[in-house]
């Protein structure tokens, strides 16, 4: 992949055909309105495809039929052994398609293509494999109660999954709800978000091609506030998986108390702080990740390390080696393999990002950046962009910018630096540089977060959870954890002559 130039990703983005349809039983249909809504490419502004506006008819279809195949046993009462053959064939069809893959999530939400080529397509198989591998390793319990008594503790599908994801990694988000759901046996509806949809609905017919009965993963298109809305207040929907703003998170779980009291899991917002001390040695690999941390795919990160506290003995040369990298960071057209920072999501995003930027400009230190751009004369790019002397009351400091902007602020003792990281009502990640083992253990033991990072950023696989405290939300996506979610202990107690 990585030998693609621009002129070849340009004839591959050519040939591509879109899946534009709403995937209900195993099926694409139109939607039951017949509504539709548009598609953009944010880097051209170009209109990719007229797509299927699903809402309550098309949720109310797609969750009858996921309950169908649940109730009929195609798939939820299929031996582990059989699910794993199936969605490793998925995993090897997902990366068997990663190029048209790759291109879809970057057209649909500007993300470099490089990156959805070596990071999203990837990652997505990876996360198949790794719960297709795992399902068939994960064994019940029997309670130690004594003879003449066997209480079995079984780990029970729930019946139907909703998930409702955002766009800024579409298809690795999808999956990362999707994955583990299949794996346990449910049935899943997925509503991808209305800015990038194309890669779930081709995931959905390769899910098919792979052998998932029909029924069993579904996928509405349409807006939030129709088909988001619908998912989150059906009756019949078991669970329901969110990842997105902190704002809807909180509406799933209204939806969930007006209609059907759904267990609602939530992995929302962010404002992650990155602590830098004056011990840590590698002040250059310091730089480099605070910069990958907040600019990479936009700073539309959930995680990004959007907050740099900094010891303010460090602290200029520190900011001067970001701003480096800053620089050779700029936007450029998404599908060139030699960019550095491709298209923000659309118009709305970019104007909220600058929005910030403004009001950064006018109360903090504005280092490098701080400028909307066009690429070839078009598109929603925006400079990285970083403010020193950030005050933490401000809004850059203690609101979710979603987009490439650095807040650094300085401290002077390590209590300083925890209260400043703590002072959230996000929990979702955070980073630590220093190369006191004791300061890195006590620091990180004390960060009020879901994962803390230590001598780099954004740690992260599938063999470890991922989730927020606070009002980033609770339950964990990733590692065998996450199969918590999509399952219900039963206990089955059996009395017998001993
Ligand atoms: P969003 O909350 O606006 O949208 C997320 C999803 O919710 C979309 O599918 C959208 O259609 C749907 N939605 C919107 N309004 C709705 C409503 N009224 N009812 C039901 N559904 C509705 O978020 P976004 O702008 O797509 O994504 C950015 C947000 O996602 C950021 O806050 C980011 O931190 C968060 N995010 C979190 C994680 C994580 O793992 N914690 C990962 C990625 C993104």
């Amino acid at each position: 992949m990585s030998d693609m130039t621009l002129k070849d990703w340009t004839a591959a983005a050519a040939k591509l055909s879109f899946r534009n349809q709403v995937f209900i039983d195993g099926q694409f249909v139109p939607s039951a309105s017949g509504k539709t809504f548009d598609s953009i490419n944010p880097a051209t502004g170009a209109v990719l495809a007229s797509v299927a506006a699903g809402d309550e008819e098309d949720i109310r279809r797609a969750v009858a039929s996921g309950r169908k195949a649940f109730e009929s046993g195609v798939w939820s009462r299929m031996a582990p052994m059989d699910r794993k053959a199936v969605l490793l064939k998925l995993a090897d069809l997902i990366r068997a398609n990663l190029t048209e893959l790759a291109l879809l999530d970057s057209m649909d939400m500007g993300k470099l293509v490089a990156d959805a080529a070596v990071v999203d397509v990837p990652g997505s198989a990876l996360f198949f494999q790794w719960y297709a591998e795992a399902i068939d390793k994960v064994y019940d319990e029997i309670a130690p109660t004594g003879p003449g008594d066997l209480a079995m503790i079984t780990r029970e599908p729930l019946g139907v999954v909703g998930a409702v994801v955002p766009w800024n990694f579409p298809l690795d988000m999808a999956t990362w709800k999707a994955a583990a759901a299949l794996a346990m046996g449910n049935s899943v509806v997925l509503k991808p978000a209305e800015q990038s949809p194309l890669s779930a609905l081709r995931l959905a017919e390769l899910a098919s091609e792979a052998g998932l009965p029909d029924g069993v993963f579904n996928v509405v298109p349409g807006y939030g506030e129709t088909a988001g809305r619908a998912l989150g207040l059906n009756p019949d929907v078991d669970c329901l998986a969110f990842t997105g703003s902190t704002a809807v998170g909180k509406l799933f779980q209204q939806y969930a108390g007006q209609s059907n009291m759904k267990q609602v899991w939530l992995e929302t917002g962010g404002k992650s702080p990155n602590l830098v001390f004056s011990n840590c040695n590698d002040l250059d690999a310091a730089a480099d990740m605070a910069a990958f941390g907040i600019f990479f795919n936009q700073g539309e990160v959930c995680s990004a390390n959007s907050r740099l506290l900094v010891e303010r003995s460090i602290k200029d040369e520190l900011v001067a080696k970001i701003a480096d990298r800053a620089k050779g960071l700029q936007p450029g057209n998404p599908l060139d393999p030699a960019s550095k920072m491709g298209a923000m999501v659309d118009e709305k995003q970019t104007q909220t990002v600058m929005d910030y930027i403004a009001e950064g400009k006018a109360s903090a230190n504005l280092v490098t950046g701080g400028e909307r751009v066009r690429v070839e004369g078009k598109g929603c790019f925006v400079q990285p962009t970083i403010f020193d002397d950030v005050s933490p009351e401000m809004r850059i400091s203690r609101e979710e910018v979603f987009g490439p902007v650095l807040a650094v602020t300085s401290f002077d003792s390590e209590e300083e630096a925890l209260t400043m990281a703590n002072d959230s009502v996000y929990g979702l990640a955070a980073s630590v540089w220093t190369d006191d083992l004791s300061q890195a253990h006590r620091v990180a033991s004390r960060l009020n977060v879901g994962t803390v990072s230590v001598n780099t950023v954004d740690a992260l696989s599938p063999m470890t959870p991922f989730g927020g405290t606070k009002q980033s939300g609770y339950g964990r996506d990733l590692s065998l954890h996450s199969l918590d979610k999509y399952s219900s202990l039963k206990t089955t107690w059996i009395k017998f002559k001993a």
